[in-house]
């Protein structure tokens, strides 16, 4: 069966709901009406990187090894980021899979598909500077292809730097608008990428993603929450409240559109890697830490006073801290990690002690900051779980942790920030799914099964997901029963088509960290 997936990167109901109530989204609204839905538990770090990339292998973070954007190296008291690319994927994606087994793929601003693979199909990846797009593309010729047409802008198909950074800390007025518009643009030539392939080339298993909704959801998300937009906006509040909804009504133009391009025989999906909600704190938990008597610096250090919540400077940032005497420390904020620093045998003892602190660890309203922690070997357990931080924490408005020295451990922000939330969402309709219904939760591994069944394959036996039967009728499910088949090929071997199109240099990798900085992850 034709299969589309549409990746809504950071898409949740809270905004969803609220816009289709509204009659902005009539696309989506008739969607719902004919089909099921459910909130969609991301990875145990619900951020893109390995939200998206346990979607795509239906494997946890610690097999397939893409915790973060980054991978930090701990050597000699320093930090090193390694930029991850497709090659720290160590499962197989469900659409090379599919290729595999004869079917025709298109993946398109998926994260994670740089270099690319050789494909029974096409893909383009996200997160890749313009420049990059055509050796990152598969097949090679895609990208002048798709030039020649001379319709679509494929240079937005790349990711603008310099608009990126603008969306660094907090962003003048008069640039907010200019920002969302040139998302809109962005989104635009993806959509056009996308018509011109299924119009010409359609696939059994199309998969594109949109990640402008994470964009304008971490700028402007308390202009999009019912429960935060303000009753009497000022005039600019409302233009940005109507920028946001132009937006979003034309993702709903997009939705519609492919339903009509797949025709009947088909079947679509809806699903993004985490939700949204917003952050309304700043917890500095080096500072917590230290005052624990856990964490000690070299120097007095700055007290921050911009609601920062990276250093400037990862590499040397361990070289500021008395590794003698510390004994835990956080490094990144995308991670909200915190790295424990003591002999083997006091390990054990060691982290109870830190994860039961961590419970008392309560802000000036008394409220506890840190709602969960999760330890290493028994959220990340297989041959990469190194590549997590030895916790990983939740905090209660679900922000990220600031890595810096505070004035108090908990500080209110000034504004609220979108951020990511666990719970995104997912959705379905076509033949065989159930009208009208709701589920009251699925997990983001259970998507891969999903698609699989879709695309009429058996689910390979290693995936962690359990496949969701109550999206479907069950005399489809009667007549088409699920298959479970044998094991994945892990990517063991280089692929010729990778090997073909060379690895990142040192520039580009330097051009991809600063896309991070630019987003506030690290550094
Ligand atoms: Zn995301």
């Amino acid at each position: 069966m034709r299969t589309l997936l549409l990746g809504l990167d950071g898409a949740t109901f809270t905004v969803l709901d609220h816009l289709v109530g509204e009659g902005e989204m009539p696309n989506l609204e008739n969607f719902y009406r004919h089909g099921t839905r459910s909130r969609l538990r991301s990875t145990p770090l619900p951020i893109t990187p390995q939200a998206w990339t346990s979607l795509a292998t239906g494997r946890s973070m610690g097999h397939h090894g893409l915790n973060d954007f980054v991978r930090i190296d701990l050597a000699d008291g320093r930090a090193y980021a390694h930029f991850n690319t497709a090659k720290d994927n160590h499962c197989e994606t469900l659409w090379k899979y599919a290729s595999r087994e004869g079917r025709r793929v298109t993946v398109l601003n998926y994260f994670g598909t740089a270099p690319p693979q050789e494909l029974n199909g096409q893909s383009i990846p996200g997160f890749v500077p313009s420049r990059y797009l055509r050796r990152s593309s598969w097949p090679p010729e895609l990208i002048p292809e798709l030039k020649e047409l001379g319709t679509i802008d494929v240079s937005r198909l790349g990711l603008e730097l310099d608009v990126e950074k603008q969306a660094l800390s907090r962003m003048p007025e008069e640039r907010w608008l200019p920002w969302i518009d040139q998302h809109i643009a962005r989104e635009e030539a993806w959509f056009q990428t996308l018509e011109h392939l299924m119009v010409s080339d359609p696939s059994d298993l199309t998969i594109v993603v949109f990640d402008g909704v994470d964009k304008v959801q971490h700028l402007a998300y308390r202009f999009l929450d019912p429960s935060t937009t303000p009753a009497n906006p000022s005039a600019w509040e409302a233009q940005v409240i109507e920028r946001c909804r132009v937006y979003f009504r034309k993702m709903d133009e997009y939705l519609g559109r492919m339903i009509e391009l797949l025709g009947d025989e088909a079947r679509v999906f809806i699903a993004s890697d985490h939700g949204f909600t917003d952050s309304t704190e700043v917890v500095y938990v080096n500072k917590w830490l230290h005052e624990q008597g856990l964490l000690f610096w070299k120097e007095e250090q700055e007290v921050d006073t911009k609601e920062a919540i990276y250093v400037d400077h990862l590499k040397d940032y361990l070289g500021q801290l008395d590794l003698e005497r510390t004994r835990a420390f956080a490094l990144t904020p995308s991670s909200n990690g915190i790295f424990i620093n003591v002999p083997e045998e006091e390990y054990a003892e060691f982290q109870d002690d830190l994860v039961r602190r961590l419970g008392t660890f309560l802000a000036p309203d008394g409220g506890q900051v840190v709602t969960e922690v999760k330890k290493r070997e028994e959220w990340f357990a297989g041959p990469y779980m190194h590549h997590a931080a030895d916790l990983t924490l939740t905090l209660r408005d679900f922000g990220h942790i600031s890595v810096l020295n505070g004035r108090e451990t908990v500080v209110g922000r000034s504004e609220p920030w979108g951020t990511h939330h666990p719970d995104g969402v997912l959705l379905a309709a076509g033949e065989g799914i159930r009208q009208g219904h709701e589920e009251e939760r699925r997990d983001i591994l259970d998507v891969a099964p999903l698609l699989l069944h879709s695309v009429g394959l058996p689910i390979p036996a290693e995936y962690e997901g359990t496949f969701p039967r109550e999206f479907f009728e069950p005399e489809h499910l009667a007549g088409d029963p699920v298959l479970i088949g044998g094991a994945t090929q892990a990517p063991g071997d280089p692929d010729p088509a990778q090997e073909a199109q060379g690895d990142l240099d040192e520039e580009d990798q330097e051009i991809l960290l600063q896309r991070l900085r630019s987003l506030g992850y690290i550094e």
